[in-house]
């Protein structure tokens, strides 16, 4: 690290402890408090994560880091305080529920930062830097390596919630990434420790669409990938909050779709089933992705899912398949 790197870290340091005190012991935090209480975080959870609380004060870490020795253009730099139009500086965060964001050798390099009333973006995260690119680290991998390499297996998530939950129910190799595409970086982080990921994003379209995407750059990287599915409307956090962990690890997990079977139901949403011209558009579509299917028993299994599907029979998909296998080369 740099000498200046050196300084933004400590400072990190500082005020993961600051604000982790206020949310843990003071009345500043207890707002904070009482909000991961009623999702259900536990104090061991929030130690853990060494959540924090930003009261809702205009200078509270200028004022806090100005006394410490720090100066205002190192301040500015590192996303801890924002530049206003008067040229005077404020706190970045204010009145949010805060998220060390640490790195893989466990230091504080940037924070995430929860609304925990309804104004402002419901998140807000401390800039880009030499230290933080969000594309290249991966929520609590530090914490999760050695679990990783344990169970054979990762857990992907979208978001801080999920993580926190999951790992607080005891399911432990679990990291995100913080709301944006997985990267190619990312996943070939998560290859040198595991073969196998699930995918277990949110239910909604947008998640549906950044698993096809994941799973695509993870496959890229050479892992095996199985994607989650949960309804629409639900994450990975309000799950394990409903339904507790059990349930989440037999009905989401280990339920999790392979790739074939995630691609078969994903691209249903591009056509019309009920229209016999769609049906047969889409029947080629799978075919050409289960033409790409080394194992021959794989491509079987898969035949015989749509030929029950569509009342079709298996001959005739099987020699369709050898077209596009042909093709292939
Ligand atoms: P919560 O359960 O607290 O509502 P979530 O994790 O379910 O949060 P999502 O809306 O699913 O929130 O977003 C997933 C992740 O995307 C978040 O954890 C956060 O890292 C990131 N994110 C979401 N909204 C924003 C935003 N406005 N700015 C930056 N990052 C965001
Ligand atoms: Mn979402
Ligand atoms: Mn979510
Ligand atoms: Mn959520």
């Amino acid at each position: 690290y740099s000498e200046e790197n050196q300084r933004v870290l400590e400072a990190y340091e500082w005020l993961t402890k600051l604000y982790h005190h206020l949310l843990r012991y003071t009345k500043d935090g207890k707002e904070g408090y009482n909000y991961l209480s009623e999702r259900s975080i536990d104090d061991e959870a929030i130690d853990t994560f060494q959540l924090g609380f930003a009261p809702n004060i205009r200078d509270f870490i200028v004022k806090f880091l100005e006394k410490k020795g720090f100066n205002k253009q190192l301040l500015i730099k590192a996303g801890f305080v924002t530049l206003r139009e008067d040229n005077t500086i404020s706190d970045r965060f204010q009145g949010r529920v805060i998220f060390p964001i640490r790195n893989h050798l466990g230091k504080t390099v940037a924070f995430g930062g929860r609304a925990i009333q309804e104004q402002g973006p419901k998140y807000l995260n401390s800039p880009e830097s030499e230290l933080f690119q969000k594309g290249k680290l991966l929520y609590n991998f530090d914490l999760a390596k050695r679990h990783i390499r344990k169970e054979n297996e990762a857990v992907l998530f979208e978001g801080y919630m999920d993580v926190i939950a999951s790992y607080q129910a005891g399911i432990k190799n679990v990291v995100a990434t913080l709301g944006t595409a997985l990267t190619e970086s990312q996943a070939s982080l998560l290859k040198r420790y595991v073969n196998q990921v699930i995918i277990c994003y949110d239910g909604d379209a947008a998640g549906q669409e950044a698993s096809y995407k994941a799973a695509n750059i993870l496959r890229k990287a050479g892992c095996e990938v199985k994607i989650a599915y949960l309804k629409d409307g639900s994450d990975p956090d309000s799950f394990i909050k409903q339904n507790g962990a059990e349930a989440f690890k037999s009905q989401v997990l280990r339920a999790s779709d392979t790739y074939m079977t995630f691609y078969m139901r994903y691209f249903k949403k591009d056509y019309n089933l009920s229209l016999e011209a769609e049906r047969l558009d889409y029947i080629q579509k799978i075919l050409k992705e289960l033409a790409m299917v080394e194992s021959s028993l794989e491509r079987e299994y898969y035949l015989q899912e749509l030929s029950k599907e569509f009342s079709m029979s298996l001959d005739a998909l099987k020699e369709e398949l050898e077209v596009f296998r042909l093709k292939n080369g």
